[in-house]
């Protein structure tokens, strides 16, 4: 792509941009003068849509309005309200659906997927991940490890970049699979990594475990909504996906799962149950010899009936999502990044360097810039010009553009930001 590193160059490009008009369907964080930020912390918390407060007014209104009766009677009745996410949700991450559901939190799903997935043998009992890998992921692999009996100092193993590296060659990672062979029960990787957001490569990763008969999963909290999915297609085992980052539906909001169909639809497979995963015609059989009589698809993972005030928040970021469409949001994605990456490139050397990969199949819409020279002081210093993005300790900071509110123009105004502060330096 050509670009030019000029403000008029970044102007043409907002008004070329036909995903512009989405930034006024958000509430944009303003400085104290009133000005917006530059808000690039979409990779930890995404902007709140404008259409999640009717949303939510909605049902809070059917409850006081209907009470009990909002269950069948709501404007989405209660009951079965998780089902109106399988059409949107089958296409964020490139599923049928019946391979997704809205539910819990992302951890939780983690640990509900391992019950069901991580079932080691004696020969067969470890765990692969990335390194460095978001710690939730470590304390949940950890956790799960001892319940079964086992040490992580032998089961749990981690692939590292070289010496001297940043990122995992994949390469690497399938030669490692192939090595740790029969001894591998579950791949567990991230789809972007969360630090240097390096992008994985789903597909290959998938295929070099199941060559050595190991289950693959993935945690993909910096993908969904970030990078095109195909995981159907891939033949990836399951997955899980938090909805507060690129999914702007609020802290702590309800997450995704994914299980492919041919587990799914798998009514033997072990899992922790609960009467929402139950066939609904038959859920309410209260007695004490009721049998599980779970859902062939993800919905018979569901454990508790789901947090209504909660999946609203969801439900109007997804329709964000239906309308601009994946697709287009990546196209613009790779370009406002590309661009990004171009600006930093003319920018004096020597206080940073840039650790994400440069292609744009190798990465999402975060860069991460790693500081050499008083990289905290540097941060302080982008927000003190009212640039919110963040800091991961010891040295990196993280910059995410994202394509549904984020201008080019903003990219632009960001990389003079820093370019003040590197030219001091
Ligand atoms: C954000 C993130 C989480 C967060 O887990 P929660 O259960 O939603 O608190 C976990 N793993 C990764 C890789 C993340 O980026």
């Amino acid at each position: 792509m050509n670009y030019e590193p000029t403000e008029a160059f970044a102007r043409e490009c907002d008004e070329a941009d036909t995903l512009a008009i989405f930034r006024e369907r958000f509430h944009l964080p303003r400085r104290v003068n009133g000005d917006p930020v530059i808000y690039f912390a979409g990779n930890s918390l995404g902007l709140q849509p404008k259409a999640v407060r009717a949303g939510v007014e909605q049902e809070l209104a059917d409850w006081a309005n209907l009470g009990v009766d909002g269950h069948f009677r709501g404007a989405t009745p209660w009951y079965s309200y998780h089902e109106v996410f399988r059409e949107s949700a089958a296409r964020l991450v490139g599923a049928s659906p019946r391979e997704v559901v809205m539910m819990n939190t992302l951890t939780v799903n983690l640990h509900l997927m391992m019950v069901s997935f991580f079932r080691p043998s004696s020969e067969r009992n470890r765990v692969m991940m990335e390194y460095p890998a978001f710690p939730s992921d470590t304390y949940a692999i950890t956790s799960q490890l001892h319940v079964h009996g086992l040490d992580p100092k032998d089961a749990l193993i981690a692939v590292r970049p070289r010496d001297g590296a940043h990122l995992l060659s994949t390469e690497d990672i399938l030669s490692e699979i192939e090595r740790q062979s029969g001894r591998l029960a579950l791949v567990l990787f991230g789809g972007v990594n969360y630090y240097t957001g390096q992008a994985y490569d789903i597909r290959a990763i998938t295929e070099a475990a199941h060559r050595v008969g190991a289950v693959a999963g993935f945690d993909l909290a910096h993908a969904a909504g970030n990078v095109l999915l195909s995981l159907h297609d891939w033949n990836v085992d399951f997955a899980v996906w938090c909805h507060y980052k690129y999914l702007n539906s609020g802290p702590g909001a309800v997450a995704g799962c994914f299980i492919h169909e041919r587990h799914a639809e798998n009514r033997n497979l072990p899992r922790f149950a609960g009467w929402w995963g139950n066939d609904p015609d038959t859920r309410f059989r209260m007695h004490l010899q009721a049998e599980f009589d779970p859902r062939a698809s993800a919905d018979g993972w569901q454990i508790s009936n789901p947090p209504i005030l909660s999946l609203a928040p969801v439900r109007a970021s997804l329709d964000l999502f239906d309308e601009a469409g994946m697709p287009a949001l990546r196209a613009k994605s790779e370009r406002l990044t590309g661009y990004l990456m171009f600006l930093l490139d003319e920018l004096p050397r020597g206080r940073f360097e840039v650790v994400t990969p440069r292609e744009a199949n190798r990465r999402g819409c975060q860069v991460s810039i790693l500081v050499h020279d008083r990289p905290r002081a540097l941060f302080d210093a982008l927000h003190g010009e009212g640039v919110v993005c963040d800091f991961r300790e010891p040295n990196v900071i993280r910059v995410a553009p994202v394509p549904l509110y984020n201008s080019f123009h903003e990219v632009w105004r960001f990389a003079q930001v820093l370019r003040r502060h590197v030219d001091a330096a």
